[in-house]
């Protein structure tokens, strides 16, 4: 592991990860669908309506213009490309689900939409959606996109067919980055302060904005490479939709300071002549969030609380667990803030129109929640374990059939398991899993009893060809683990991964089984997080967070016994912290410079964020005039020198 001082900091919002290479691996390519799948596969064609043309009305309704060509990065990489998904339209491949394949194609009308009067939405840009609302003066937007790039070309996409009018107010629905990361390509800093844009976003938005993935970013950004299937070829075979929309522009992320907050329960602002009732519902899909309704338009906004899918109370590449039970609670609430709107906006997928639908809609939405938090409950509380309830959970017919709470973003049974770990942690009371060995050291007793890995894949090969995927995939697992070097272990279990994601309903789960395939053949990628395009936002993140992932990238074992005390002064902010580290832990406090420090390092903060996001190296930084160092130049770079880089390549399905 390298170690710099930019390292401390794991970096990175919910889906922004890197570009990645590719290792030499054990070759192979995907197959064909096996017939278990195609059997699996078709049981969704008879017990689902699929053709249903609500949904595809609904998606298509208000089509004015589709984009067309790329979006491109500064560094000239390609963050959209309009033309990718095109092979989503038609008769559902033999290698995707067919309900999720429907939902891909739903995903795929991307364009500027007139919902109605006055109200447009910009959809397939980015994975999420802009929601244009015109005022008096210009447009209000409602969320912002995850990149400058994506959101300056829905932008100006908008502008081309609705005239020329300048953003008269800003609106964050909540603290995820594909919904404010985009900000700096809607308005500059500097417009938003000449021009007294409103910026409007729910009390602690910037706080959870601008922290709530840095301490763990590495870790959920490489797991977020499978969640996305960032690295999977858009085809029939690899990346068709990631449940929310078709994927993330890794661009430039920024963020605005709002000047408005939404602080009560429910308040209501009138922006740029348009009235907005909010509504705060902090603590569900994010820590910070508000809907809204518009009463003149009968619209309401339903953040991300809603969508066209079933949400993830845990998302795949990993989260604080969700409180569905709040959840459920806010859902019940939505079906009186809706009052009397007609259509529905969600900042995913496509909107609904009709009083009735939209109330069905919600109520649907909160009957899945609740459903999944009550039985949940009930069957722990009947003594069993997550892994069987995950299997017992069946939603009632009612919810089942509808298609607007299907999981293709979140699954019934992840959820399970969330609801339980929220409640009762990951331990399921069973003492045989209190302290059992790692994967790699059970692996290699299991192939000691079967007899070798050869013999596992044998007998995972007559698994695989009874089409039992789980148990195949539970055996090489094994096998993989127990004996790295063993191909054939490695090639079958890709070829297993890829029945599990052509079979699954849930785009998360596809594109991590397909993820995976590939990793088992090629390696885990080379490149980790890049950290360099975040540095727009981090620019508002309070030095704390950053002190506090710096402190958790501390080798402790390297650090043991070590006595060391550092002053950091950030002159422009005329901040001062000092850092010692103690018990092998590092500690930190706001306060004036120690005497008894060992050095005192004094910059800027835009230099300190540079350090930490890992665009400058230590040994430059230290050497250049950006920084002054008082006292030991050595005993600085022992201190900085004890704080990891993990560079964010770690292995996943191979030891
Ligand atoms: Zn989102």
């Amino acid at each position: 592991m390298t170690r710099t001082l930019g390292s401390a900091l794991l970096i990175a919002i919910i889906a922004i990860t890197a570009g990645c290479g590719k290792n030499s691996g054990i070759g192979g390519s995907a197959g064909d669908a096996a017939p278990t799948t195609l059997t699996a596969n078709a049981q969704f064609t008879q017990e689902l309506k699929l053709d249903d043309p609500q949904d595809f009305e609904d998606a298509k309704r208000g089509f004015m213009a589709r984009p067309e060509g790329k979006i491109l990065g500064a560094d000239g990489s390609v963050l959209v490309d309009f033309e990718a998904f095109k092979f989503v339209d038609g008769k559902v491949p033999d290698t995707v689900n067919p309900s999720l394949w429907r939902h891909a194609v739903l995903n795929a009308q991307a364009g500027l939409f007139m919902v109605t009067n006055g109200v447009y939405q910009l959809r397939g840009f980015d994975i999420a959606n802009i929601t244009l609302i015109e005022g008096k003066t210009g447009w209000i937007v409602v969320d912002t996109l995850t990149a400058r790039e994506s959101a300056a070309a829905a932008m100006a996409f908008a502008r081309k067919h609705l005239g020329n009018k300048p953003v008269s107010a800003i609106v964050f629905t909540h603290s995820h980055a594909d919904h404010f990361g985009g900000a700096l390509g809607v308005a500059t800093a500097q417009e938003v302060a000449e021009r007294k844009i409103p910026v409007i976003a729910s009390e602690g938005f910037m706080e959870e904005a601008t922290s709530e993935n840095i301490l763990l970013g590495t870790a959920m950004a490489r797991r977020s490479m499978y969640q996305f299937g960032k690295n999977l070829e858009r085809s029939p075979k690899g990346l068709v939709d990631t449940g929310l929309g078709k994927n993330v522009a890794y661009g430039a992320i920024g963020i605005l300071q709002p000047s408005q907050l939404i602080t009560q329960p429910t308040q209501e602002l009138t922006l740029d002549g348009v009235r907005f009732v909010f509504h705060n519902v902090p603590g569900a899909e994010a820590p910070a969030e508000l809907t809204f309704s518009i009463p003149e338009r009968k619209v309401y906004g339903g953040a991300e609380n809603l969508a066209q899918t079933m949400h993830n109370l845990l998302p795949v590449r990993g989260a604080k667990a969700r409180d569905a039970l709040r959840w459920a609670t806010y859902m019940q609430e939505a079906l009186d803030q809706m009052a009397d709107s007609e259509i529905y906006v969600g900042q995913h997928n496509w909107p609904i129109w009709g009083k009735a639908r939209i109330a069905e809609f919600i109520t649907k939405h909160r009957d899945v929640y609740k459903y999944t938090h009550d039985q949940t409950v009930r069957l722990a509380n009947a003594g069993f374990t997550p892994r069987e309830i995950a299997d017992m959970v069946k939603l009632p017919k009612s919810l089942a059939s509808y298609p607007g709470t299907r999981g293709y973003y979140g699954d019934l049974r992840h959820n399970v398991k969330a609801v339980y770990q929220l409640y009762l942690g990951v331990y399921d009371g069973n003492p045989a899993n209190l302290n059992p060995l790692p994967p790699q050291e059970s692996a290699k007793h299991y192939l000691e009893l079967i007899g070798g890995a050869d013999k596992a894949v044998l007998a995972a090969q007559t698994a695989f060809d009874k089409g039992d995927y789980r148990w195949t995939a539970e055996l090489l697992n094994h096998a993989v683990f127990g004996a790295p070097d063993n191909k054939a272990a490695k090639e079958l279990l890709a070829r297993t991964y890829e029945q599990m994601g052509y079979m699954s309903e849930a785009a998360t789960w596809r594109n991590s089984y397909l993820s995976a395939a590939a990793e088992l053949r090629e390696g885990p990628p080379k490149k980790g997080v890049d950290r360099s395009f975040l540095i727009d936002m981090l620019k508002e993140t309070p030095t704390e967070r950053f002190l506090e992932a710096m402190a958790a990238g501390l080798d402790g074992p390297a650090a043991d016994g070590k006595d060391l005390k550092i002053n950091m002064v950030l002159s422009d902010k005329k901040e001062s912290y000092v850092l010692w580290i103690e018990n092998a832990v590092l500690h930190f406090k706001k306060a004036a410079v120690a005497t008894d420090a060992n050095a005192t390092l004094t910059l800027t903060k835009p230099i300190f964020i540079k350090m930490m996001a890992g665009t400058a190296g230590v040994k430059d930084t230290l050497l250049s005039d950006d920084l002054k160092v008082d006292g030991s130049t050595i005993d600085l770079v022992r201190f900085f020198t004890l704080i990891d880089k993990a560079p964010g390549t770690f292995a996943i399905v191979t030891k």
